[in-house]
């Protein structure tokens, strides 16, 4: 497995990075996921430019302008086995002597690997999967894709000590997010998402069902979510880049709807799959 650090191609095993770096003493960094199918890198320009909205939310210079990242990740596909993998980005504030305000003249830690990307078990499609619900204890910024991520391993954790896959965080009575992926919910046949604001991560995939639902007609509202619909919901969706979409089929032990993938969900999959597939075409 070939990796990228500051400015070098090498073998994962010869990947290093100082114990001052302030990834490794803060969390104080960012990071993106892009899913690469056939090779060709999915939305890489929304992926760009939701890696500068979290460079800018705090306050560190892009290392790259987007013609270098596009070569730098084309290269990065091509030196990695697998015609689907996804990418990981990781850029840190750097290595300094620890002191929490921001180093001066410190270059930044760029990292960024490859890792192959499974499509979903068979088994998961035809029964989706169990997820449990708790408080979203985060922090307000959950716009950024900080590499901070404590809460989301310790929400994820929460969810596999239960059995199930995913944690559905609720805020002040609201839905949020997962722990790791955009959360949707169906309700007498409307789509439902919470709004892109500073509580969840704006997700690609999130912007891409969104996008699927209103060019195949299927009524869909931004807007707060409230606890009562989740808990009523017929079908409920997770997003992510390397899951893709995913009917959630038993929420906190209780079926979802008839407790199966409903029938907007497997609409929904189809249409993202033929997307993907006329991607791959261009
Ligand atoms: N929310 C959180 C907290 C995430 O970590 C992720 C991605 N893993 C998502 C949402 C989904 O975003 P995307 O569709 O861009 O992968």
């Amino acid at each position: 497995q070939i990796v990228y650090l500051n400015g070098a191609f090498l073998p994962l095993e010869d990947a290093r990075v100082p114990v001052l770096d302030r990834g490794f003493i803060f969390g104080d960094g960012v990071y993106e996921v892009i899913p690469v199918y056939s090779r060709h890198p999915f939305r890489l320009a929304e992926h760009l430019q939701r890696l500068q909205h979290s460079l800018d939310g705090i306050r560190l210079a892009n290392p790259h302008s987007d013609v270098e990242w596009r070569e730098l990740i084309r290269e990065m596909i091509a030196r990695n086995e697998g015609e689907d993998q996804y990418l990981y980005l990781h850029i840190t504030r750097g290595v300094a002597k620890r002191d929490h305000a921001f180093p001066k003249d410190t270059p930044p830690t760029v990292f960024m690997m490859s890792s192959p990307l499974l499509p979903a078990a068979q088994a998961l499609r035809e029964h989706g999967v169990a997820a449990i619900t708790a408080p979203d204890n985060r922090w307000l910024r959950c716009d950024i894709k900080a590499i901070s991520l404590l809460p989301n391993v310790l929400l994820r954790q929460l969810a596999v000590d239960a059995g199930a896959a995913e944690t559905v965080m609720l805020r002040d009575g609201f839905l949020s997010e997962g722990a790791a992926s955009n959360i949707f919910v169906v309700k007498d046949g409307v789509l439902l998402a919470p709004p892109k604001d500073h509580l969840m991560l704006p997700g690609i995939t999130y912007d891409v069902v969104l996008e699927l639902a209103a060019a195949h007609g299927i009524p869909s509202r931004v807007g707060p979510v409230a606890e009562d619909t989740l808990r009523s919901a017929d079908e409920i969706w997770l997003t992510s880049s390397t899951r893709e979409v995913q009917a959630i089929t038993r929420l906190d032990g209780s079926a979802v709807g008839a407790g199966e993938p409903g029938p907007l969900f497997q609409k929904m999959d189809r249409f993202y799959q033929d997307y993907k597939a006329t991607i791959m075409r261009q």
